[in-house]
């Protein structure tokens, strides 16, 4: 890149860094992060006196947020990190530690049906000689219209009789509990695959008329395939759930760690049982029509501390390999 235009990115970085920060008296000190950030960049230097007190840099790099969307937060610190507590949302969002400790890395959720405005990424960060620094960082969620889909399905999984009304609120319960848990550690490596090479035919967050009523929003992205086509896992992790469920039919969730779940809807065989360790692009299941369905096609979503979001946005927000353990 030549000079000029290297200053230019370097400009837009530091205004990207100052977006979204709040508070007047946080201001001055935003600035200076702002300019700090580009000395570093440009020379590869603090200001003197700023080295101990400067504080945690929160970092966002996604583009405006909307519902559905997932985005990843990284904290830079001068000093290695020990601990961090932080939440977004309602949601406790888990960070995890990147080479030396200096820098840390979470995901984190806008939920589908997140209301648009301003929300506020507030936590503690512990450093390990024990300072505490208080983090906090605005980010406006800006509303997204979903197109409307019109499905025809059997009309079974819509006018439910008392049995499986009955079973539909149980399995709502157990992936209820599902999504509030978290392992503690982070059991995938970046980047995340695509569980079958296919296009998309139905999109995340369509607004849904099955049978003419309306009902919840598509809470993933639906993969066109073959009955029989097989399903790899999308990154590593641990086989929470395999089983059949009344609308999701043959249904496989792995846990990633940290509060991180993908799921794996309709298939027609599942090869992968609960407990059982895999690898990414191992293969866990086979695409199928099970539950509540038009025709056969791997329905994928993704989970992020109970927040619903894209699971393409696995595949695109993570694509660089990192130096973390
Ligand atoms: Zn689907």
């Amino acid at each position: 890149m030549r000079g000029r235009e290297r200053l230019k990115a370097l400009a837009r970085r530091s205004v990207r860094l100052r977006l979204g920060d709040v508070g007047g008296g946080d201001r001055v000190l935003n600035n200076w992060r702002s300019i700090t950030a580009v000395l570093v960049l440009l020379f590869g230097w603090v200001p003197l006196g700023l080295s101990s007190e400067t504080p945690v840099l929160v970092e966002i790099p996604s583009k405006a947020l909307a519902p559905g969307d997932l985005l990843q937060v990284r904290l830079h610190s001068r000093s290695p990190i020990g601990r961090v507590e932080c939440s977004f949302i309602e949601q406790k969002v888990r960070f995890y530690p990147l080479g030396d400790g200096s820098r840390w890395e979470a995901l984190a959720g806008v939920d589908l049906e997140s209301k648009p405005g301003l929300h506020s990424l507030t936590g503690t960060v512990w450093l390990s000689d024990g300072r505490s620094k208080p983090i906090r960082k605005s980010l406006r969620v800006v509303p997204k219209e979903f197109p409307t889909q019109r499905i025809r399905v059997r009309q079974k999984f819509v006018t439910l009789n008392p049995r499986d009304s009955e079973r539909a609120a149980r399995e709502h319960r157990e992936l209820t509990e599902i999504w509030q848990s978290a392992t503690d550690r982070r059991l995938w490596t970046d980047p995340f695959i695509r569980p079958v090479s296919s296009r998309l035919t139905s999109g995340f967050g369509r607004r849904r008329i099955v049978n003419g009523e309306p009902r919840s929003p598509h809470s993933g992205v639906d993969l066109k395939a073959t009955t029989g086509t097989p399903i790899r896992a999308a990154n590593s992790g641990r086989v929470l759930l395999a089983k059949d469920l009344f609308y999701a039919g043959q249904t496989i969730i792995l846990d990633h760690g940290l509060g991180l779940y993908t799921v794996y809807a309709h298939c027609s065989k599942m090869h992968a049982k609960p407990g059982d360790h895999v690898e990414q692009g191992e293969i866990i299941g086979e695409v199928g029509a099970t539950g509540r369905v038009t025709g056969p096609h791997l329905h994928w979503g993704c989970r992020v501390n109970g927040a619903r979001v894209n699971p393409l946005d696995l595949t695109t927000l993570m694509a660089a390999p990192d130096a973390g353990p």
